[in-house]
């Protein structure tokens, strides 16, 4: 594994995958924040990792606790792993809102603040699936989000007309599928290319890309899955240290590119 010093901060690291590559990070030589809604547990966690790794408190969808994290990487910040998600039960407005909140939103936040912390070389992950592949929508919808053009407004704009749709009960025959969970990870794709867009012509030769760990053991995964959570870390961590000139803007699985 390549090494790289420095301090990264993973969100929703006090369990599953996030965990995982919190574990490989440190391994690699990087000073790590393990981002958790639940202090305690991120402590826990953090226990169980070497002595580079600390918890601090973010829930992705909390204002406060972002501001707090823009705050605590006042002297920068080297990589930082959006990896924080939910897959909820059932599917009505209340699924679709909660879940675009911490999967789309949350990563768009806690980006937004934190990238002026990043220092130059810094590296931005997307812990994405091929669920939000855009086979899952319409052609119209495909098409639309595709759109090289598109741009921030855009997004919410694309993101909002779905949670609409699910409250009129239309969102079926408007082309959306029935999973909230695969339109909040089809937003964190787009929102992967808009970034990469957007600092193409920063000075400080951030990389943004976005990876799917495979379909992997977790408590979101469940007991069947194929992958190790291991496993399903070496891409995001892979990522995470790309060398200088490496891809910006990309969807990787088992470190290849693949389909949006
Ligand atoms: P997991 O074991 O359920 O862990 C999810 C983590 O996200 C937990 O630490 C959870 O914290 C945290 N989290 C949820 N909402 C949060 C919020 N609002 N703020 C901060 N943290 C929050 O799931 P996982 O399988 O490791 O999933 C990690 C990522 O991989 C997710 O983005 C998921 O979509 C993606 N992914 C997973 C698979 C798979 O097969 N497992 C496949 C493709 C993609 P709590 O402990 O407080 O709940």
């Amino acid at each position: 594994m390549s090494t790289k010093q420095g301090v990264a901060l993973v969100t929703g690291a006090n369990r599953g995958i996030g965990l995982e590559i919190a574990r490989q990070l440190e391994r690699a030589g990087l000073s790590v924040a393990i981002g958790a809604r639940d202090l305690e547990a991120g402590r826990e966690a953090a226990s169980r990792l070497g002595p580079r790794v600390e918890a601090m408190r973010l829930d992705v969808t909390s204002p406060g606790d972002r501001e707090a994290a823009a705050e605590r990487f006042a002297d920068g910040l080297d990589v930082l792993v959006n990896n924080a998600g939910i897959a909820l039960g059932g599917f009505d407005p209340t699924v679709v809102r909660r879940t675009l909140d911490a999967n789309f939103y949350g990563a768009m936040h806690v980006t937004d603040a934190l990238l002026p912390r990043m220092r130059p070389g810094g590296r931005i992950v997307m812990v994405s699936s091929r669920m939000g592949q855009v086979d899952c929508l319409s052609a119209e919808l495909g098409a639309r989000v595709l759109a090289p053009s598109l741009g921030r407004a855009d997004l919410v704009d694309f993101v909002e007309s779905f949670a609409r749709a699910v409250e009129r009960g239309t969102h079926e025959r408007d082309g959306w599928p029935s999973s909230a969970y695969r339109v909040s990870k089809v937003a964190m794709n787009a929102l992967t290319r808009i970034l990469a867009r957007e600092l193409a012509s920063d000075v400080r030769g951030l990389l943004v890309n976005a990876a799917c760990p495979g379909w992997v053991r977790t408590s979101l995964g469940g007991s069947s899955a194929p992958v190790s959570v291991e496993a399903g870390a070496q891409t995001p961590v892979w990522l995470a240290l790309l060398r200088p000139g490496g891809p910006s803007g990309g969807f990787f699985a088992e470190k290849q590119a693949i389909e949006w």
